[in-house]
């Protein structure tokens, strides 16, 4: 029996041993199979991943050359703000109510020189009157002679600033120190006389620096610069231009509210209104016996900013 049992496996063993192989590559080939179909389908996945991703890199690219337009105009916006002079649009400061006649006026002339510097002083020599001009830097050369035709007749010639951008200016005090030497030394290079006084663009008491306005005024200090601003409005910085009538009206209206008022004009290209208007309002303070003087190291400060601010 025992024999018997022993012939049979030896005869069948092999084929069991087959079958259970067999058996095994078929689940294997199953399996191998299984896992394939799994692989092409993960495949596929990140194939549309890859897609998806891409489109998103596409589109996050196309947002990013939108943010860069939007960049660069709104550059190009704040560089045309910071030629437009906000000063005229200023809140003006509390004087001392007055009734009397001012002892002296100021007329001061911002942001030249331009064509009108010419004629402005023209119209000053012909009524023998001397003012201030607030000037900025200027790479044209018939522009730079009006420097020195400034201070040869009798004017006193100020800074305010060679660039005249606020965005600049005001970003730093590096840059704002860098600023003021560059039209110092510019102004004596062409006239041989160092300016010692200063207008900031907007006045003391603009609302567009960020930075401490005591800070710039340091800056000034120690250079023994002395700031000016103004009390009397002549309003000739708006667009569209103002009418002769209203600058008249306005340049004189306020006068008797201060001992010493300084008006502040616009020396522009496109101001020809204001050189319109320059004749009558120094013939009415002329009739009232008022002198007009220019700014000297002497006259008292008219200023906006305080430690207060
Ligand atoms: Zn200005």
């Amino acid at each position: 029996m025992r024999v018997q049992r022993l012939k049979r496996l030896l005869l069948f063993g092999p084929y069991i041993v087959f079958l259970i192989a067999l058996a095994c590559c078929i689940i294997l080939a199953a399996f191998v199979v299984r896992q394939d179909r799994r692989i092409g389908a993960l495949e596929e996945e990140i194939g549309h991943l890859t897609m998806n991703q891409n489109s998103l890199i596409e589109k996050v690219s196309s947002v990013d050359s939108s943010v860069d337009e939007l960049k660069s105009a709104v550059g190009a916006i704040s560089n045309e703000l910071s030629l437009v002079d906000i000063s005229a649009y200023d809140t003006k400061p509390q004087g001392q109510a007055r009734t009397a006649w001012p002892k002296k006026v100021y007329l001061t002339f911002d942001d030249g020189p331009s064509q009108n510097t010419s004629k402005i002083l023209d119209i000053l020599d012909e009524y023998d009157v001397k003012a201030s001009f607030f000037v900025v830097g200027t790479d044209n050369p018939e522009y730079r002679k009006l420097y020195k035709r400034i201070v040869d007749e009798g004017h006193t010639l100020c800074m305010h600033s060679y660039s005249h951008r606020y965005n600049e200016i005001y970003s730093s005090v590096d840059a704002f120190t860098e600023d003021l030497d560059r039209i110092s030394e510019l102004l004596y290079k062409e006239t041989g006389k160092r300016p010692f006084a200063y207008r900031f663009p907007g006045g003391s008491s603009n609302s567009v620096s960020r930075i401490p306005m005591s800070e710039f005024i340091e800056v000034l200090d120690e250079r023994g610069i002395t700031y000016y601003d103004w009390n009397v409005v002549a309003g000739d910085a708006t667009n569209p231009m103002l009418p002769a009538e209203k600058i008249i009206e306005n340049s004189l209206c306020d006068l008797n509210e201060y001992e010493e008022a300084m008006i502040l004009f616009h020396d522009l290209s496109n101001k020809t209104s204001t050189v319109e208007a320059l004749p009558t309002i120094i013939e009415a303070i002329k009739e009232k016996d008022i002198p007009i003087v220019p700014i000297d190291e002497t006259t008292m400060n008219i200023q906006h900013y305080t430690n207060t601010n």
